[in-house]
């Protein structure tokens, strides 16, 4: 702690001590009045924008207080000019207040603007997931158009074959003109809001919650994390891979070791789930229960499979201790890659569905959606 700090520190214990009023009490030494003097005006020239507040209105009521401290002047907290003999007493409560609302308003104001930017951002990148769906219909658009031309040709009637192709063609280049405006507009905003956006999901492990116990991700992060990776794979054209995760015959360890041993385990699974997939793109989280998931951002099925062979093969040759006991587990793994248009709830399905026969053929083994069962 710094000179000064406890010196105020000392201060402020000594006035709140006091019999006397607080609001008022105290004189400082005229070195302390100055530096806190400068410490004011130095956080309302520095100050953060507050909603409804121009920034010189701030700086002049920081000025107003670093007067009434260094001063002696009128108490900008209260309006009441302190009378001469009480010159050197400090308005603490009122400054107190004054900083704490200034703080909580820069907070509020700080908070709010990053929500925004972010529902932006999101905002962005679902239209254009829907544009690309867009584009599929003036690809279907335009193939109906050729087709009314090839149709017309088999006609005898020459003003009827003319008048068909005639509106065909029409027809095609509004559908040209509109996807070439599509694709400008598409264009004008990618760039950057893309580096913004994985920035943003990157960033989203330090914001979301936490399952208390696991300290894994829980899972209405996994939901949000899940529809944000589809978001932006169809934009991106990422591959992204997801592995369901659940213990074998866990309600056993439970009835056999206790509760509290299921626990220990359920944490040692995830903490070894954790080392296993280590990187910045791993979303690593907590289904319920004993089932938990991995998110493999910008990966595909290959690069999943060896971790998980890894995670399979570690988990089989854990010991864990529990109370002089040795506790033994495997799991079930189902893995899916991300399809081309494939919505989160058919993705999850798949995933779901492939840990189910892992479950069927025996559990202990990862199973890929849509592929020959590949034993572990
Ligand atoms: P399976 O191989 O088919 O998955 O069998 P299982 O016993 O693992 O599956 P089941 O769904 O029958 O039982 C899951 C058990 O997991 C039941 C539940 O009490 C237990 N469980 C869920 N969450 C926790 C937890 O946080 N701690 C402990 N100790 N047990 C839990
Ligand atoms: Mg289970
Ligand atoms: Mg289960």
């Amino acid at each position: 702690m710094s000179w000064l700090s406890q010196k105020i520190s000392k201060h402020l214990f000594k006035s709140c001590r006091s019999d006397k009023d607080p609001a008022t009490e105290s004189s400082l030494p005229q070195s302390v009045g100055k530096a806190l003097g400068h410490l004011l005006e130095s956080l309302g020239a520095l100050s953060l924008p507050v909603e409804s507040e121009d920034p010189e209105s701030v700086q002049e009521k920081y000025d107003a207080w670093a007067e009434h401290v260094r001063d002696g002047n009128t108490s900008p907290g209260s309006g009441f000019k302190i009378p001469l003999p009480f010159k050197d007493r400090i308005d603490w409560n009122g400054l107190k207040k004054f900083v704490i609302r200034q703080r909580t308003g820069e907070k509020k104001f700080y908070i709010g603007n990053l929500k925004d930017l972010r529902k932006a951002l999101w905002g962005f990148v679902s239209k254009l997931s829907r544009d690309i769906n867009l584009e599929n219909d003036f690809d279907k658009e335009m193939g109906n158009q050729l087709h009314r031309i090839r149709e017309a040709t088999r006609t005898e009637d020459v003003n009827e074959l003319r008048e068909e192709v005639l509106g065909a063609v029409e027809s095609l280049s509004i559908v040209i003109d509109k996807r070439q405006d599509l694709q400008r507009d598409r264009l004008k905003h990618l760039g950057a809001q893309m580096r913004l956006m994985r920035k943003e999901l990157a960033d989203a492990r330090h914001q979301l919650n936490l399952d208390p116990m696991t300290r894994l991700f829980n899972r209405s992060s996994f939901d949000e994390t899940l529809s944000k990776v589809v978001s932006l794979s169809s934009v991106m054209g990422d591959p992204a891979t997801l592995v369901m995760i659940d213990l074998d015959y866990f309600k056993s360890i439970n009835d056999q070791f206790g509760h509290q041993a299921g626990d220990e385990v359920l944490l040692r699974v995830a903490d070894l789930l954790v080392k296993t997939f280590p990187r910045k793109t791993d979303f690593v989280a907590r289904y319920g229960g004993e089932e938990l998931a991995v998110i493999l951002q910008q990966d595909s099925e290959d690069v999943a499979k060896k971790l998980c062979d890894r995670f399979v093969k570690k988990l089989r040759e854990e010991k864990i201790q529990f109370k002089g006991k040795q506790i033994q587990v495997t799991a079930s793994l189902g893995v899916a890659e991300l399809r081309f248009r494939e919505s989160e709830d058919e993705w999850l399905s798949r995933a779901d569905q492939a840990l189910y026969v892992a479950k069927e053929e025996g559990r202990d083994r990862i199973i890929y959606a849509d592929h020959e069962p590949v034993s572990a």
